[in-house]
């Protein structure tokens, strides 16, 4: 591809623009009136909580439901998103930056006295820019950061149904990307029906909202997470039975440990004595849990997630590095992560983490590191 023809494909069309804000304003509008759970979040320094509406599994079904109907009745292309990719992706980052130039100009500016809202400014314009303000803003009764993420794994389905309808009506559907599909939309549609497990995570109770979050919640997420799609496009694998069945147990054991440790951890805080895989669970300092999956390493969650994004890029069989990228990118993302979380809960919990960390002396990968 020459030059130009590269910049012509990035430069976003009126119809991508038009795409994405029809997007985020059903995002917005739909997330504001669907009925939902609503979840009551951390308690802040203030002794608040913030309350997240958990509606995100009805908006998916009602969205691919829509957009189904839509294209059946030929008002809009299926393949419209994976015809507009790389638009798409450079429309997404312009996006991305106005929003954290506007989140960084309020920020500055908030005079709200609630804890989540005060302004957290290092003075360094960068720093201050790249990890934002305000730990919790809000806009029209949103929460943003609950809502970029949401808008982030759902874009990512959109993106991945679109490539999959490109490849029937190419007729190049292979086994590789029904497998990568399948896993896909499990673990999406695994995110949105426990939804209210995401208000406890770190992006939600510790990141404040800036360019890395938001960059990351609505172009990292779904444009790379889906390049293993795009790349079974236009490359074609054979995959034996053997494989295959690898390849699935690779997924459901990675599945079962991510899932089950965040459920665990999520049972825990809100009940410190429900039982934990049918027994009475051991707790260090009456904060802490130390026994099921989080007696085996202190963050086997990490380890569950990357087993399942190593299954994503398995189907994609080893000719070439690109389909790696997700794990890759995961593996040094969570390894970091697990460093600052080690920080902040030998800060938080002073003793009683040290403590943990003698019962359970792993970080992630048990016997290992
Ligand atoms: P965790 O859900 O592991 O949350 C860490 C927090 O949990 C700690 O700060 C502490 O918070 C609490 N905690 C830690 N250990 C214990 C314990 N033994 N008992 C009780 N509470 C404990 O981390 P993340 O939010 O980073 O990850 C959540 C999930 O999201 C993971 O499965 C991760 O793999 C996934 N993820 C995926 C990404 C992707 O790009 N695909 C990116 C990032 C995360 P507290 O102060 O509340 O006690």
């Amino acid at each position: 591809m020459d030059l130009t023809l590269l910049l012509h494909s990035f430069t976003p069309s009126w119809t991508s623009v038009a795409m994405l804000l029809g997007y985020f304003t059903y995002l917005a509008i739909f997330g504001s009136i669907l009925p939902g759970k609503v979840v009551p979040g951390a308690t802040l320094s203030d002794g608040t909580r913030l309350h997240y509406r958990c509606n995100g599994l009805l908006m998916l079904f009602l969205l691919v439901t829509l957009l189904g109907i839509g294209g059946w009745m030929d008002l809009l292309s299926p393949t419209a998103i994976a015809d507009r990719g790389l638009e798409l992706l450079s429309a997404t980052l312009v996006f991305s930056v106005l929003v954290t130039n506007i989140l960084y100009m309020v920020g500055c500016k908030s005079h709200d006295q609630s804890s989540s809202l005060r302004p957290h400014t290092t003075g360094n314009l960068i720093e201050d820019w790249w990890f934002g303000i305000q730990l919790n803003p809000q806009f029209m009764g949103l929460d943003l950061k609950f809502y970029f993420v949401r808008a982030g794994m759902l874009g990512w389905l959109l993106i991945n149904l679109s490539v999959l309808v490109k490849s029937i009506q190419e007729s190049n559907l292979s086994q590789s990307m029904i497998l990568y599909q399948l896993f896909c939309i499990i673990y999406i549609m695994d995110y949105f029906i426990h939804e209210e497990y995401m208000t406890s995570t770190w992006d939600i109770i510790a990141e404040r909202l800036g360019f890395m979050l938001v960059f990351g919640d609505i172009v990292w997420i779904p444009f790379t997470f889906s390049i293993q799609g795009w790349w079974l496009l236009s490359n074609k694998v054979e995959l034996t039975i053997a494989a295959i069945i690898a390849n699935c147990l690779v997924f459901f054991m990675g599945y079962l440990v991510f899932r089950g440790a965040n459920k665990q951890k999520h049972v825990f805080k809100k009940n410190p004595k429900a039982l934990i895989w049918g027994r009475p669970p051991k707790v260090i300092g009456g904060k802490l849990l130390a026994s099921g999956y989080w007696g085996i390493a202190r963050h086997s969650n990490y380890l569950g997630d990357l087993l399942v994004a190593l299954s994503f890029s398995l189907p994609c069989g080893i000719s070439s590095p690109v389909p790696y990228f997700y794990p890759t990118y995961l593996f040094i993302l969570l390894i970091w992560r697990e460093r600052r979380d080690e920080t902040r809960c030998a800060e938080k919990y002073k003793d009683i983490w040290a403590e943990y960390k003698k019962t359970v002396p792993w970080r992630i990968f048990p016997y290992v590191y």
